[in-house]
């Protein structure tokens, strides 16, 4: 058991673009952000808590946690709610999300929140990392190739 969790989390390692170490200080201030929302994850239906923090480009920081409702289909996850957040406060650039998880390995952001996070962050640094500090770091791009966006809707 302990071999193959070993060899799965390599294979994280390995598959995302860059395995970092972080260091620095509006990064560690976003992780903490996330840490903070996570503790008001509502998720009494999987107990799955997540907590994610939105890094905008003025330096503006926003976090969110996943809500789960009793319809299961309603649940939003906490990287929507942090950027939504965001959204609605005038923000539309931003330069890297933090996802937190206590779990073996890092999670990284939904199929539905990476469409999302493309809209407004194509570029941006998503940084998954779990209690023990295991890192895993993408982009918005790296996470979602061939995606839809606006450029799409250019071409009627
Ligand atoms: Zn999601």
């Amino acid at each position: 058991m302990f071999r193959s969790l070993t060899i799965a989390a390599l294979f994280v390692q390995l598959s995302a673009k860059l395995v970092i170490t972080v260091t620095d200080s509006g990064i560690e201030k976003l992780i903490a952000a996330a840490w903070q929302a996570r503790e008001n994850a509502y998720c009494p239906y999987s107990g799955f808590a997540v907590g994610a923090a939105v890094l905008t480009e003025s330096g503006q920081i926003y976090s969110g946690c996943n809500v789960e409702n009793a319809s299961y289909g309603l649940t939003i996850c906490a990287e929507r709610a942090s950027l939504f957040q965001a959204v609605a406060q005038g923000e539309r650039r931003f330069t890297a999300v933090a996802v937190v998880t206590e779990t073996e390995l890092p999670t990284p952001p939904c199929g539905a929140c990476r469409q999302v996070l493309l809209e407004f962050a194509p570029d941006a640094r998503v940084v998954c990392l779990n209690r023990r500090r295991d890192i895993v770091e993408y982009t918005v791009r790296d996470l979602l190739p061939g995606a839809f966006s606006a450029e799409n809707l250019r071409d009627r």
